[in-house]
C-alpha cells in the first residue's frame, strides 16, 4: 500500500469515486481512494438512482447536466453497463403557481443548455394513459434524463479510475489529519469485522498527501470532528417503497409501449418510476427525522431503518389517485435510508475553512445525480485552481462558526421537508429563526419588518402593516409585498429611508505589511487616509472572488466591508492570502469585526437633514457638507451620544451615509434617527427595495453580477481596476479577454411580474445571455434587470428580449446607471 500520494480521496461512495476518477482524468497520476468498508456501502447502495436535471441553482444545474452526459459515456470507456435508463422525467403541475415555478426553472435550464418540453394534460394522457390528468395544469418534460443503477455507476467510475492509475483501497479508515506545513499526514486504521460490526484494528499507517478530499457521506460529523471544523451535513431519513406488479402496467408494456418516464408529482411530494412491471414510490414527507447527529454507530453499516408507513400515507394515497391501476398492487420491498442534507439542500463542495489543500465534498442529497459533475468541477478547482463555473453557491464556507449541530439538524429536516414545496424566489424558510439578531430586531419587528435570512442574520426584506402574512404573499409574479417595496423605494428616491445593513461582513486589516498586501490583493488604487474605494480581490484565474469597500482609517489600517452573506467565505480567503504573503510584506493583522459593528444606511434627498438634526459638532451646519464630508470619504462623527464611523456612500444611488456604529449602541441610535427622521417622513426600508434601487444605478451585486465566472472587466468595471499596478490575478484577468459583458436592461415585461435574475436573454431566436439580477424600477415604472450578454451585443440601445413566464418580452440595453448617470443627487451639497 502506498504511503505517499498527490491526492487522497476519503470515501468510496458515488461522490468520492467520481472525484478520484476526474482527478486522474485531469492529469494527476498519483491519486488514492480510501474506503473504510466496501465501495458503495454508504448511502450510495440504496439510492433510487434517479437523475433529475431539474434544479433551481445555476451551478447545480451545470453539475447535474455534466453527470447525465458523462454517465452515458461510461460503458464505452469501461465496458461496464451502469443501467442508465433514459426514460425522461415528467414534472406534473397541479396549480398555476407550480407552472410558474417550472417556467422560471425552464429559464435557468435554458441558460445551461438543458432541453425541456411543455406538455398539456391531454398530451400526457394521450402518451401515458395510466396517468390520471384531470387535476393537472400541465407538465414539464425532460427527455434526456432518467435513472441509473447507483452501485453500478459507482463501480464503472471505479473501474475507469483504476484504468487511469487510481489506487482504490478498501477497509481502511482515515482517522487523523495533520498538516505538516507542506503536506497532510493522514493516520489510517485497518478496519476489521467483529460480530457483524466494522471496527478499527490496531494496525495503522500514515499516508502523506499533498491534497485531501473528504467525501464521507453520512460520516460527515465524524469527519468534521477529526478536522476540527464545522460541516453542517447531517442525514435525514428518506423512504421509498417498491410495489408488486401492476397488471395494467404489465399489459401496457406487453403491447410494445415504452417505459414511463420518472413521474414527479411535486404537489403530492412524491416521485414514481417503473420497476419490473410495478412501481417505485419515493416520498419527501413531513417529519422525517435527522439521524447520526453525532456520528454513525459502528453497528450501522449498509443498513436501513424500519419502514414508517404512517409517515408516507398521504403520498401513498396520492399515488393511487395519480395511477389508479396500482391500487391493488401489494408492497414488495421498502427502503428507509439516511440521506445527507445541508441547511439549504445544496452540497458543500470546495476548500475547507481554515485548512490548506483540504477539500470537502459533503452533504449530498442528490449524490448520484451530482457525483459526475462534482468530480469534474472539483477536479478543475484542485488541478487548475478554479472551476469553469462559479462554485460559490456550493462553497462549504457559506455558513459560519455560529452554527451548531442542533441548528444544522433542524435546518436539514426543513430542507428535506421543503424539497417539493413550491420554491418561490421570494421564499424565506422559517426553521430555527430568529437566531442571529441585531439589537434593533425587536424594534423593527414591532414596525412591521418582514425578515429575510442572511448568513443566519435576520435582515428586514420590507415593512408591512400589522397582520400581514409574508408566507401567503409569495409569488413568481409580483407578490403581495411588492407594493410595500415600491413605497420604500420611492421614499428613498423622493425623501429619506433607513436600511439595516448590519449583516455586512467587516474586517480590519492593519500592521506594517497591510498596505503592500492590500495593494497586491485588490485591483483598485488604495484610498488615501479618510477616503474610500470600491475594489476587487481576484481569484488566481482573474475572476472576482470578493468585492470590498475599503476605508483607509490610518496609514497602515484599513476597514474592509464586503457582502453580508459571505463572511466566512471572505474571511477564509483573506486570512489564507495574508498567511501566504506575510513573509514577503511584513506583519499583517486581520480581525473579523462583523459582529462588533452595526450598520444603518440612511439615504435620500432628505438624509442630510435628518443627520443634521442629531449630529454633535463644533459647527454642525457644515459637518456633513461636501467640503467637510465629500462623497466617497469616511469621517468619525457623533450622532447624539453615539460614536459613528460614517461613510458617504449609498448603495441606493442617493445622497446618503452608512453609519457604522458600536453594536451595543444600536437601539440608542435607532431611536435617535427614528425621532429625527419623523420630521422628514423617514421610512424604514428593506433589502428588496434596496435591491431594485441599486439596479437603477447599475451597482453590481456580489453573487449576482460578481463572481468567480467573470472578471471585473467583463463586469464592465474598469474604473475600479488600476492597470498601472501589479495585483493578484491581473495577468489571468487580461488573458481572459471579454467573453461576455455586464449590462443593464429596462424591460417591457408583463403587467404582473418582474424578472428575478435567472432569465435567458434573446436576440430574436438566438440566446445571447442571461440575467443575473431583476426587479422593478420606480424611476422608470417598469421592470429592470442586469445580466451578461455577448460582448458584441453590449451596446447601449440594443433591443433584445428577456424570457419570462415562457414568453419573450422586449428589453433595451441602457447606459450604465440609467438613473442619475452623472451622480448629481449623490454629490448634492448642503
Ligand atoms: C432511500 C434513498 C433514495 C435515494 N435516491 C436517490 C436518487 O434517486 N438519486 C440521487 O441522486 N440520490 C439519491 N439518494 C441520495 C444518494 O444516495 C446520496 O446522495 C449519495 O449516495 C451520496 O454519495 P456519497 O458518495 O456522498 O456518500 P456515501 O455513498 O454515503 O459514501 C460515503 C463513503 O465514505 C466512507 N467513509 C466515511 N468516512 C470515512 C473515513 N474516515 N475513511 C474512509 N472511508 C470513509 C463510507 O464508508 C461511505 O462508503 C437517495 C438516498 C436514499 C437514502
Amino acid at each position: 500500500m502506498k504511503t505517499q500520494v498527490k491526492a487522497l480521496v476519503v470515501g468510496g461512495g458515488a461522490v468520492g469515486t467520481s472525484i478520484a476518477y476526474h482527478l486522474a482524468k485531469a492529469g494527476w497520476n498519483d491519486v488514492m481512494l480510501l474506503e473504510r468498508d466496501e465501495l458503495t456501502s454508504g448511502s450510495t447502495w440504496h439510492a433510487a438512482g434517479l437523475l433529475p436535471l431539474f434544479n433551481m441553482s445555476f451551478a447545480t444545474t451545470h453539475i447535474h447536466k455534466y453527470s447525465v452526459d458523462f454517465y452515458k459515456t461510461l460503458e464505452a470507456e469501461t465496458g461496464l453497463n451502469a443501467g442508465f435508463a433514459v426514460v425522461g422525467n415528467l414534472r406534473l403541475a397541479q396549480t398555476q403557481d407550480r407552472m410558474d415555478e417550472y417556467m422560471l426553472y425552464a429559464s435557468t435550464a435554458e441558460t445551461c443548455d438543458v432541453p425541456y418540453v411543455w406538455m398539456t394534460p391531454d398530451e400526457i394522457k394521450a402518451k401515458w394513459p395510466l396517468i390520471e390528468t384531470s387535476d393537472l395544469k400541465g407538465a414539464l418534460y425532460h427527455n434526456t434524463d432518467g435513472y441509473i443503477n447507483p452501485a453500478d455507476v459507482t463501480q464503472a467510475m471505479a473501474k475507469g479510475a483504476r484504468q487511469r492509475g487510481v489506487d482504490i483501497v478498501r477497509k481502511w479508515q482515515a482517522d487523523a489529519f495533520h498538516w505538516n506545513g507542506t503536506h497532510w499526514e493522514v493516520t489510517c486504521t485497518k478496519m476489521v469485522e467483529k460480530g457483524g460490526n466494522l471496527v478499527p484494528s490496531d494496525e495503522q499507517i500514515v499516508i502523506t498527501a499533498e491534497h485531501v478530499v473528504t467525501a464521507s457521506g453520512n460520516h460527515a460529523q465524524t469527519t468534521a470532528k477529526k478536522l476540527g471544523i464545522k460541516i453542517p451535513a447531517i442525514p435525514v431519513e428518506h423512504q421509498f417503497i417498491v410495489m408488486d406488479q401492476d397488471p395494467a402496467l404489465v399489459e401496457y408494456r406487453a403491447a410494445g409501449n415504452p417505459e414511463h418516464p420518472v413521474i414527479r408529482d411535486a404537489d403530492a411530494q412524491s416521485y414514481v418510476r417503473e420497476e419490473r412491471g410495478g412501481w417505485i414510490l419515493g416520498v419527501y414527507e413531513k417529519n422525517a427525522p435527522a439521524v447520526f447527529e453525532y456520528g454513525v454507530p459502528d453497528s450501522f453499516r449498509a443498513d436501513l431503518f424500519p419502514l414508517d408507513l404512517e409517515r408516507i400515507e398521504d403520498q401513498y394515497m396520492a399515488m393511487i389517485h395519480r395511477i389508479p391501476s396500482c391500487e391493488e398492487s401489494g408492497l414488495k420491498d421498502d427502503f428507509n435510508g439516511p440521506i445527507c442534507y445541508t441547511p439549504d439542500g445544496n452540497p458543500l463542495v470546495g476548500p475547507a475553512p481554515g485548512l490548506h489543500n483540504m477539500w470537502l465534498a459533503e452533504g449530498f442529497s442528490f449524490g448520484i445525480t451530482a457525483a459526475g459533475g462534482t468530480g469534474y468541477y472539483l477536479a478543475q478547482m484542485m488541478v487548475d485552481g478554479e472551476a469553469e463555473i462559479d462554485m460559490a453557491s456550493l462553497d462549504p464556507k457559506r455558513y459560519g462558526d455560529w452554527m451548531t449541530t442542533e441548528w444544522a439538524a433542524r435546518k436539514n429536516e426543513e430542507a428535506y421537508d421543503h424539497v417539493y414545496i413550491v420554491h418561490h424566489p421570494d421564499e424565506e424558510r422559517p426553521a430555527c429563526r430568529p437566531l442571529r439578531t441585531a439589537p434593533a430586531y425587536d424594534r423593527q419587528a414591532a414596525r412591521g419588518a418582514q425578515f429575510g435570512f442572511v448568513n443566519g442574520w435576520e435582515r428586514p426584506n420590507y415593512f408591512a402593516p400589522a397582520g400581514f402574512n409574508d408566507h401567503d404573499a409569495r409569488s413568481f409574479r409580483r407578490g403581495g409585498w411588492w407594493q410595500y417595496a415600491v413605497e420604500e423605494a420611492k421614499a428613498i428616491r423622493e425623501g429619506v429611508g433607513l436600511i439595516d445593513a448590519t449583516a455586512f461582513t467587516k474586517h480590519v486589516v492593519k500592521g506594517p505589511g497591510a498596505t503592500a498586501f492590500l495593494d497586491w490583493f485588490t485591483t483598485n488604487k488604495l484610498p488615501k487616509v479618510g477616503r474610500i474605494n470600491l475594489t476587487y480581490a481576484l481569484t488566481s484565474h482573474g475572476t472576482t472572488r470578493t468585492e470590498y469597500t475599503i476605508v483607509r482609517m490610518k496609514d497602515d489600517e484599513y476597514y474592509l466591508v464586503s457582502a453580508g452573506a459571505w463572511t466566512a467565505y471572505d474571511a477564509d480567503y483573506l486570512r489564507k492570502a495574508v498567511a501566504d504573503k506575510e513573509p514577503e510584506f511584513g506583519r499583517i493583522d486581520v480581525q473579523n469585526v462583523t459582529t462588533q459593528w452595526g450598520v444603518f444606511a440612511i439615504a435620500g434627498p432628505k438624509s442630510r437633514d435628518v443627520l443634521n438634526a442629531v449630529i454633535k459638532d463644533a459647527d454642525p451646519a457644515t459637518a456633513l457638507s461636501n467640503k467637510r464630508f465629500p462623497w466617497l470619504s469616511a469621517r468619525q462623527i457623533e450622532l447624539g451620544m453615539c460614536p459613528v464611523n460614517a461613510i458617504r456612500v449609498a448603495y441606493t444611488g442617493e445622497l446618503g451615509w452608512e453609519l457604522h456604529h458600536p453594536i451595543e449602541m444600536q437601539n440608542y441610535l435607532f431611536d435617535l434617527l427614528e425621532k429625527a427622521g419623523g420630521a422628514h417622513g423617514m421610512k424604514l426600508v428593506g433589502a428588496r427595495a434596496q435591491n431594485w434601487l441599486r439596479q437603477e444605478k447599475s451597482y453590481r451585486a456580489f453573487g449576482n453580477e460578481l463572481g468567480r465566472d467573470a472578471t471585473p472587466l467583463e463586469a464592465d468595471l474598469p474604473r475600479f481596476v488600476d492597470m498601472s499596478k501589479d495585483f493578484h490575478g491581473k495577468e489571468a484577468m487580461e488573458a481572459k479577454g471579454i467573453r461576455s459583458k455586464c449590462v443593464t436592461l429596462l424591460i417591457d415585461g408583463p403587467d404582473d411580474a418582474d424578472p428575478w435574475g435567472r432569465e435567458a436573454i434573446y436576440d430574436g431566436e438566438t440566446r445571447v445571455g442571461r440575467l443575473t439580477s431583476g426587479g422593478y424600477s420606480v424611476a422608470f415604472s417598469k421592470s429592470i434587470g442586469m445580466g451578461y450578454v455577448r460582448p458584441d451585443m453590449a451596446v447601449v440601445g440594443t433591443r433584445l428580449q428577456v424570457k419570462m413566464l415562457d414568453q419573450l418580452w422586449p428589453a433595451t440595453i441602457v447606459e450604465d446607471s440609467p438613473y442619475d448617470p452623472s451622480n448629481t443627487t449623490i454629490r448634492v451639497d448642503g
